[in-house]
């Protein structure tokens, strides 16, 4: 995941083909949390991409090299180990060029033939979570990392240069000479938190990190918190105890409490704010919407920009495979209102539902804290922000 640094996503959209041949890009919603995808069918909504971008190649030539592209894909669809909740590749097997990479959050499935990756949705994805740094620091070592999207990436590190060795004095002054070593000792140390501090706005600035946790012995957190100027300090949001040699896991689950607050705190006030919006207005100026029906009215004219339901929301319904129209209730023909097809009838609406949100540039929030669940369930179980 280390990709989604915007520094990284860039030079991979800069990327220059050899050979003048296009690029396939692929981003494959493989979320096995869905139903529809533990019996494959992330594998049939693939194959119907890359239908749909071969029919319209005109030239035999670039037809070839598609059909190279297309297979490469299908193969790492096929075997791929599941892990995250999206899939993205991007290749031309002609220039020996692949990337493969797994994310933790949900992709709408797209598919793109062009001279170079296509790296929106990587970076609308940077955009959209926030990054959170951890400093683990002693008085001779510090390490960087970023939490971004649940996983944790270390990403620097620096370490005290060893102080410059003393002669003993002996006799007499051997106090004094003690008293001076240790105050020399406490002066490397604060040079050293001084240090921490400075590669802490570096990495603070270069990741775009929105908070902060500070961790190591408390003696040291609590220096350093004193030492950071104030915009960093705003940024602290938990100091922790934890050694410096801990592993990476072992510092995302101890810093995880703290982001956890401030993820279910954002949750309650996006909860509150969109019910108290959906109350406000209602028509076709509605800022926001509430219960099913609304909801997927309003999916079904595009108009969801972020679409919120409790975590593990289901319920079945109804979909029109001709017009594509979401439905929770058939009319008693069981024909679709708007084009008369025949409906079919779906074990869960709420996925095709937010599929469709992604797939129009909106956003989809599972809220997962308690209170807000509360919130939206008895306000009506479902609802969005509108455009
Ligand atoms: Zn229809």
């Amino acid at each position: 995941m280390k990709v989604l640094q915007p520094e990284a996503i860039r030079k991979l959209a800069e990327r220059k083909g050899q050979n003048n041949s296009p690029v396939l890009s692929l981003y494959l919603n493989i979320d096995p949390s869905n139903a529809v995808n533990r019996r494959g069918g992330h594998k049939v909504a693939l194959d119907g991409m890359l239908r749909e971008i071969e029919s319209q190649i005109k030239d035999d030539e670039q037809l070839k090299h598609f059909q190279e592209d297309a297979e490469w894909v299908r193969q790492k669809a096929e075997y791929h180990l599941p892990k995250g909740k999206s899939l993205v590749l991007f290749c031309d097997v002609s220039d020996s060029f692949f990337f493969e990479e797994n994310l933790p959050v949900r992709m709408a499935n797209q598919a793109w033939l062009g001279k170079t990756p296509y790296v929106r949705p990587l970076l609308e994805a940077w955009d959209e979570h926030a990054r959170y740094g951890v400093v683990v620091a002693d008085r001779e070592k510090a390490r960087f990392f970023l939490i971004a999207m649940g996983e944790i990436h270390e990403v620097a590190e620096i370490n005290q240069e060893p102080p410059v060795k003393h002669r003993s004095a002996a006799g007499s002054d051997h106090m004094r000479s003690q008293m001076i070593l240790q105050r020399r000792a406490d002066k490397y140390s604060e040079e050293f938190l001084r240090d921490v501090v400075d590669k802490l706005r570096d990495v603070s600035l270069e990741y775009s990190v929105e908070k902060l946790v500070l961790a190591g012995p408390e003696e040291v957190t609590a220096e350093l918190h004193r030492l950071l100027p104030k915009a960093l300090l705003l940024k602290v949001m938990d100091r922790v105890k934890i050694s410096i040699n801990s592993k990476a896991s072992e510092v995302l689950e101890q810093s995880y409490p703290a982001i956890e607050r401030i993820e279910r705190e954002q949750e309650r006030e996006m909860v509150h704010e969109m019910v108290t919006m959906a109350h406000k207005g209602k028509g076709p100026s509605a800022k926001a919407v509430i219960g099913f029906e609304a909801t997927l009215s309003a999916a079904n004219q595009g108009r969801i920009y972020r679409l919120l339901y409790p975590n593990g929301y289901r319920v079945p319904g109804h979909q029109c495979v001709s017009c594509d129209v979401l439905l929770d209730h058939a009319p008693a023909d069981n024909k679709c209102p708007y084009c008369s097809k025949a409906l079919t009838e779906t074990e869960d609406v709420v996925w095709p539902l937010s599929e469709r949100v992604l797939s129009t540039g909106g956003k989809v929030e599972e809220i997962r804290d308690q209170e807000a669940r509360l919130e939206l369930v008895s306000a009506g179980e479902i609802g969005a922000y509108l455009r």
